[in-house]
């Protein structure tokens, strides 16, 4: 363990191994929640240069094809003349100007309200949107009017908690500090009530994992759908159905390396579980629009014909619209592996796509 970080701080490793030493292990929640706190707070991350390329870096189409959808829903909505753009972690800004530019073509020219935790990607973000405002989290946006709200991988960033099943029963998975390395470990407090009924006798060494700040921030935002109205758009990469197992996951320059090796110097992600999030949706009042993978949503939205419009207009760029289009939509890429989940608010009409 070497000095201090980029922040000038002390490494998050040196931190967590003191705290293990003294008290013991932490849960797999505590230590991926301060990792990508530590992760986001210095650094933008995104792109080629970074650790990884998200879908509105890989190209306009997509902002564009989701600010469409919005004005679509607002118009049918009798176009509300105030409504808030909501943007939960907008990366560099980039889905929020391609969304706005897109939509305002329609008619649609909404306040802008983004939810970020990072300074870094603050000081990015006032480059790419300078009209937005920005809330440390959802309880400070505006209740006044409806709110059309975008999440583009903001969820898998949450902290998730883990149980494991031990010989004698359910436990919380927890990170040990063994021999100059973090490993995951089994808690030693039993836990069986948090667990489903059904999965309570699972073979020994199955995982589940759950992720209270998705339901979190899905359940206010689905009160908030109900009380002020307007729709809501989250895109993650996640599975439709509940499944056993760990999905925690870290990614540095672009490759998967190990998790436990280097807290706060990779992005920390986990899949997300869209079913679980759609019955949070529908019990916060909200109308679930469906889940639906990304590569048939885009193309639903009529991401063909955008493609052709733009390679129209600049010929030389044909090639690349075409690479970025079919890394944003065929299976093999984020086309399914990626899904939308879309809520509307009780009486709002239904989105595209679904
Ligand atoms: N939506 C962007 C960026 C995705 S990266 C894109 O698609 O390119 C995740 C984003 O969520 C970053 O902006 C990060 O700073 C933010 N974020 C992660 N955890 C957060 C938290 N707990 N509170 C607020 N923002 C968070």
């Amino acid at each position: 363990m070497s000095g201090a970080d980029r922040s000038g701080r002390e490494p998050l490793s040196t931190v967590f191994a003191r705290l293990i030493a003294n008290f013991g292990p932490i849960s797999i929640m505590q230590y991926m929640g301060e990792a990508n706190a530590r992760y986001y707070a210095a650094r933008d991350p995104l792109g080629a240069a970074g650790d990884f390329v998200t879908a509105p870096e890989i190209s306009q189409m997509f902002g564009e094809l989701i600010g469409l959808w919005l004005a679509d829903l607002w118009q049918r909505a009798g176009a509300p003349a105030t409504v808030h753009y909501v943007e939960l972690g907008p990366g560099r800004g980039t889905l929020a100007r391609d969304a706005l530019r897109a939509a305002g073509k329609a008619g649609l020219a909404p306040q802008v309200h983004f939810v970020e935790g990072s300074p870094a990607l603050r000081a990015v973000q006032r480059e790419a949107v300078p009209m937005a405002q920005w809330h440390d989290d959802l309880s400070t946006l505006p209740d006044d009017a409806p709110i059309l709200l975008v999440a583009n991988e903001f969820l898998d960033a949450l902290p998730v908690r883990q149980l494991v099943r031990a010989e004698a029963g359910w436990r919380e998975r927890m990170v040990g500090h063994e021999d100059g390395g973090f490993r995951p470990v089994i808690g030693d407090r039993p836990i069986d009530v948090a667990v489903p009924e059904h999965l309570r006798e699972a073979e020994a060494g199955t995982i589940i994992e759950t992720c209270p700040g998705a339901a979190a921030v899905v359940d206010e935002v689905a009160r908030r759908l109900a009380s002020q109205g307007g729709a809501a758009l989250f895109v993650d990469y996640g599975h439709a159905a509940f499944q056993t197992g760990s999905t925690l996951q870290a990614v540095r320059a672009h490759r998967k390396v190990d998790p436990f090796v280097d807290p706060g110097e990779a992005d920390l992600t986990a899949l997300v579980d869209f079913a679980t999030l759609a019955d949070v949706a529908r019990a916060g009042g909200a109308r679930w629009l469906g889940t639906t993978e990304q590569g048939a949503w885009l193309r639903a939205l009529g991401i063909e014909a955008r493609a052709a419009a733009l390679s129209r207009a600049a010929p030389a760029q044909a090639e690349a619209i075409a690479i970025a289009r079919d890394r944003l939509t065929t299976p093999d890429q984020m086309g399914a592996l990626f899904k939308v989940m879309g809520l509307a608010a009780p009486g709002w009409p239904d989105g595209a796509g679904f």
